[in-house]
């Protein structure tokens, strides 16, 4: 079919118009990062129309799929996610004139701002230039008048993360010690059900009377689950956030983990968003900008923080999990070892959460870089002698994750550290029992 025929309508640079009708006709694609949260986040979209499908195909081809599509030189996290949209076009389970692509745009000075244009361009050397490409962003960029990014969209997205963090954190809390395998994993399909549920089908879901009461239920779950109090070693996992979460980009880490013995520690994504708004704030600090500009930006902030808050104050009130610090704790800690400017890439939330991570007891820390970052190399690979300073127990690897590095040297790699952080509790457990 062609163009014409199509009818799709272009802006001034040529880029194709999500339209009204598109909405209620196309099934929008959009890449896989973090399991938990995404599966809930999907639903949100389709409670406002769309019909979003998240992509779970995490076959190898995926990569050659983004080399051969994406230039090279771009980083891992753009080939892997463009690479894994335009390969799921390519293999035919989808009517491509029905169908169209959504992907973040960040709308900082990275290169994850660029990654739609990236997507395009390898579109139409697919012979997929046809094909929709939505931004999903809420700095006003690239609007289509078939995506309205709404107040209750955003509360609803926040509610989305919120609840993925708690089933994220608590399944990583749980997991490794339960008597009966499968009984988190279970919860967690329980529940996301159940969220994806209310955020589809209800108008509940995402108030905050009704985030406190979900948050805290999941908790008194996760209580239940009867755990065997074996001490294991406790890892936490930090990086640029693609890397650090999906399992397509760093080769399974966190079941590789978990084969290991060990317990796994993501720190959660509302320390991301959080960062994110905290940087329009801190930008107009550092460089000025409108007073309303400010008041709206700080409103978003206390919003989001607030939910944050909730997610605290229910493990803390379970008392039976540990509590992750809050993203003002975070940058507290960071002070004096970044500047707040400093905002490219994960930036200085990086340093942050492996300070965070070495100060709660998760000393073992593996920092996932993808290929081509040079921000998060610098605020990742390139702290950890500051970390070490502040925290000498700090025992850190920084991994390499590209489309060309061997698993097996990524995991012997990790296995060296791992090896380190069962002796260190080995002696921590043996001067207990001296004492
Ligand atoms: S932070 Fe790193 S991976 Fe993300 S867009 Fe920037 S360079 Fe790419």
């Amino acid at each position: 079919m062609s163009e014409k025929e199509i009818k799709l309508k272009r802006d001034k640079t040529g880029r194709i118009i999500f339209t009204k009708k598109m909405k209620k006709e196309y099934t929008i694609l959009f890449p896989m990062m973090a399991p938990i949260h995404f599966a809930i986040l999907g639903k949100v979209f389709n409670h406002y129309g769309f019909h979003a499908e998240l992509l779970t195909d995490t076959s190898p081809e995926i990569a050659q799929t983004g080399l051969k599509y994406i230039q090279n030189d771009m980083c891992y996290p753009a080939i892997l996610s463009c690479g894994q949209m335009i390969h799921a076009l390519l293999n035919g389970n989808y009517d491509l004139h029905k169908t169209a692509l959504m992907i973040s745009q960040t709308g900082g000075g990275c290169r994850a701002s660029n990654y739609i244009k990236l997507l395009r361009k390898g579109l139409e050397k697919a012979g997929l230039g046809f094909v929709p490409t939505v931004s999903l962003n809420v700095s006003g960029l690239e609007p289509n008048p078939g995506v309205d990014i709404t107040l209750p969209l955003i509360r609803r997205m926040l509610a989305g993360v919120i609840y993925g963090d708690m089933l994220m954190v608590l399944k990583n809390q749980v997991e490794p010690y339960e008597v009966h395998k499968g009984e988190s994993a279970a919860l967690v399909k329980k529940w996301q059900d159940e969220l994806c549920d209310q955020l589809l089908n209800h108008h509940g879901g995402y108030s905050n009377k009704h985030i406190k009461a979900n948050l805290n239920a999941i908790v008194q779950d996760f209580a239940k689950i009867e755990r065997d109090g074996i001490k294991r070693v406790k890892v936490g996992v930090v990086g640029e956030i693609y890397v650090k979460y999906a399992a397509l980009g760093n080769n399974n880490l966190e079941d590789f983990l978990r084969e290991q013995d060990c317990e796994v520690n993501l720190p959660g994504m509302m320390n991301f968003i959080l960062f994110k708004i905290d940087n329009r704030l801190i930008d107009i600090d550092l460089y000025g900008g409108h007073r309303i500009k400010r008041m709206v930006i700080n409103w978003l902030y206390r919003y989001a923080t607030k939910i944050q808050t909730m997610f605290n104050e229910a493990i803390a009130e379970g008392k039976v999990f540990q509590v992750p610090a809050s993203y003002q704790h975070v940058k507290d800690l960071d002070k004096g070892v970044n500047g707040y400017g400093n905002r490219m890439g994960e930036g200085w939330l990086l340093t942050g959460e492996m300070l965070e991570l070495a100060e709660s007891g998760y000393e073992n820390i593996v920092c996932t870089q993808p290929f081509g970052c040079l921000p998060n190399h610098i605020s990742g690979k390139g702290m950890i002698r500051k970390v070490r300073e502040r925290f000498p127990n700090a025992n850190i690897v920084a991994v390499d994750y590209d489309p060309g590095a061997p698993k097996v040297n990524q995991e012997n790699r990790i296995k060296l550290m791992l090896s380190l952080g069962k002796e260190n509790l080995e002696k921590q457990l043996s001067q207990k029992e001296e004492k």
